[in-house]
């Protein structure tokens, strides 16, 4: 074992349990260890690199950034935030996006737009948030409260007040959960660390529609699903809903820490100066390589992310010991005893995937060349028999 996985061993809060590769460097969709050994990366991180490990045209212009002005403060205007506002909000419809640095960060901004959106306007005693079963967040306290999964409701009581569940998929559980006390629902699209199950389409909007006869703010956490990841620039645009709040993170800047918080029209001015800030949110590079990403995520790459997911699936579903492939895009799930054990395989044979609950997670990068794929899927199967 080398120096720097005993430092980290030794030194560093054991909040994770890491497999014993230390990685050093990479390229595109190949990642590459400390003993030079090459790994094939269906990970992306954890959909982060989306479009690769190093991309040059992103690389160039963090660098240039980085060499202008890292940070200023957002009590001053800066160019790259401004630049990247508005080819977020051209290419979304949307109104407005605040800037932070994570997801469960853009997810917080999400919370209290609702609860701010509601006091507004109808006062106290309107502030619970629906949320759906199995689904994920984020890891600060008020995060944690919105996910819907036990194991992560212990050890940090109190949580945060104001949150309720709803069966994913189940229109009557969510009509029974919107009471009069409710003002925003919040969802994944296609839920990730919940097992990359895709929400039907006609159940999302009939979603929509209640919330907006009702005036519920419907929030939509793209921080997984987002940025190319399920072939379209949101989710949610494959959809065909209109969210009042839109969050999304990993993917945005290839690696850079990035949170976005995107408002629609009813919330555009619901918060207002000194009722919400952030120190690093939107980090200069972070936003210059977003601005990239964006010119990246064409309609092009979008054929090709559907393109590759069909091969994906015609590949591996029906596959000796796999049960099912779900998901979206380049998101995808596969259901198969012992999943731990395939991870161990596949990492064995040169792979990286994810896992998901009981499944298989896989989230290469977006423009992962055509032969990787192959490579990748190949090794999978090969383990999977
Ligand atoms: C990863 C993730 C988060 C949390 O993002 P962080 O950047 O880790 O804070 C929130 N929601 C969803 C859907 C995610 O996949």
């Amino acid at each position: 074992m080398s120096k720097y996985i005993d430092n980290l061993n030794n030194y560093y809060v054991n909040t994770y349990s890491r497999s014993n590769i230390c990685f050093t460097s990479g390229k595109g969709s190949i990642l590459v260890d400390e003993n030079g050994k090459e790994y094939i990366d269906f990970g992306s991180g954890i959909a982060v690199n989306g479009l690769g490990i190093c991309n040059e045209k992103v690389n160039e212009a963090v660098i240039k950034q980085l060499n202008k002005i890292p940070h200023t403060s957002n009590l001053y205007y800066n160019e790259p935030q401004g630049t990247l506002a508005e080819t977020l909000i051209k290419r979304t419809g949307m109104k407005r996006v605040f800037l932070s640095d994570s997801g469960a960060e853009a997810n917080e901004c999400a919370i209290k737009i609702a609860r701010k959106y509601s006091f507004d306007k109808y006062g106290d005693n309107r502030n619970v948030i629906v949320a759906l079963n199995n689904s994920f967040h984020g890891r600060t306290v008020t995060t944690l409260s919105a996910t819907g999964q036990d194991v992560f409701h212990t050890y940090f009581m109190p949580f945060t007040e104001g949150f309720r569940f709803a069966a994913a998929g189940n229109l009557d559980a969510m009509k029974s959960a919107l009471t009069k006390d409710v003002c925003a629902v919040i969802m994944e699209l296609v839920q990730g660390e919940g097992g990359v199950v895709a929400l039907d389409k006609d159940y999302v909007k009939a979603v929509a529609e209640l919330c907006d006869k009702h005036d519920i703010l419907l929030i939509i956490d793209e921080v997984q699903t987002g940025n190319g990841r399920c072939g379209n620039l949101y989710a949610y645009m494959e959809y065909g809903i209109s969210p009042d709040v839109v969050t999304t993170a990993k993917g945005i800047a290839n690696g850079l820490p990035l949170g976005v918080t995107f408002v629609g029209d009813k919330a555009e001015y619901t918060l207002s100066a000194g009722t919400h800030g952030s120190t690093f949110g939107g980090n200069l590079c972070s936003c210059a390589a977003a601005v990239e990403v964006l010119k990246q995520l064409d309609e092009q790459l979008f054929k090709d992310v559907k393109a590759k997911h069909d091969y994906i699936i015609k590949e591996l579903s029906g596959c000796k010991g796999v049960k099912s492939v779900t998901g979206m895009g380049l998101m995808l799930g596969i259901d198969c005893e012992d999943n731990k054990a395939v991870l161990k395989a596949c990492r064995e044979k040169g792979l990286i995937v994810l896992t998901a609950k009981n499944k298989i997670r896989l989230l290469p990068a977006l423009n992962i060349p055509d032969e990787l794929l192959k490579q990748g899927v190949e090794i999978i199967k090969e383990v999977l028999k």
